[in-house]
């Protein structure tokens, strides 16, 4: 039998137009370091016949105003032009815990958040303080974690695991310890969603690993992971690329939005 076909979307929420690719890039590829680089925020769907899966829970206007990011919309907003019910969704795959990824968990106050054991872990660890890790994070995202574990309302994941028919998280590590990806069978073919295992087109079509990791072979290895699973690089979605908007067809009404990668 063959896999149902889902539908994709990538929802851009936020940008920061003022980076460098010395701030991005890790090593050989970060030079010239002083080149502008956009990075966008998104949000993605993952649209099935029967239900809205939610990747990642963005960041609030709050947030963007405390760390200076543009915000065009809170993330809920975002996929509410799609049509999505944040308060009908009952799976959020949460690709790790760096703040501009979990911020807005609260839009979706029936949602069970998909987690990796090991990110829970490590953010509830002894590194978590030390500031190259503490940066990236806010306290108030993860002790709401903890409160939403406490409630049940996290699903733990230890590798792999299918959401439904077709729709799979897995664990890569790298970028974070517990960092997730999300694979999904459309009639495009298998679309990997990268979150931040590649920021960019250029980390993981590249191999130039992102500044900021936790284990740069487990980026590599997270690189090699994608290339296995997708059908073909492009259908590879990076988390944080500008150029997610122009690769694939506009939704109509949300042009500078949302996109259907298939
Ligand atoms: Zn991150």
């Amino acid at each position: 039998m063959t896999e149902p076909m889902h539908e994709v979307y990538a929802i851009k929420f936020g940008e920061n137009p003022g980076g460098t690719r010395g701030e991005y890039f890790h090593g050989c590829a970060a030079d010239p370091r002083d080149q502008s680089m956009q990075l966008d925020y998104y949000v993605w769907l993952v649209r099935t016949a029967e239900a809205d899966i939610v990747v990642d829970a963005g960041f609030t206007a709050a947030m963007a105003q405390r760390r200076k990011r543009t915000h065009f919309r809170a993330p809920s907003e975002a996929l509410a032009l799609l049509g999505v019910d944040c308060a009908a969704v009952s799976q959020v795959v949460l690709s790790h815990f760096h703040y501009d990824h979990v911020g807005d968990l609260d839009a979706f106050p029936n949602a069970k958040f998909i987690v990796q054991s090991s990110e829970m872990a490590f953010w509830t660890g002894r590194f978590a303080s030390r500031l190259e890790f503490h940066r990236l994070i806010e306290a108030e995202d993860i002790v709401r974690l903890v409160e939403l574990g406490l409630a049940g309302r996290l699903e733990y994941v230890d590798g792999e695991r299918e959401l439904a028919p077709g729709v799979r998280v897995h664990l890569v590590g790298g970028h974070t310890p517990g960092m997730q990806i999300v694979s999904i069978a459309t009639a495009r073919g298998t679309v990997v969603l990268a979150a931040d295992s590649s920021h960019f087109y250029g980390n993981v079509c590249g191999d130039a690993p992102f500044a900021v990791h936790t284990d740069l072979p487990g980026t590599y290895h997270a690189f090699d992971v994608m290339h296995g699973l997708a059908s073909s690089p492009d259908l590879i979605v990076p988390g944080h690329d500008p150029e997610v908007l122009t690769r694939f067809e506009p939704v109509p009404g949300t042009e500078g939005t949302a996109v259907r990668i298939a």
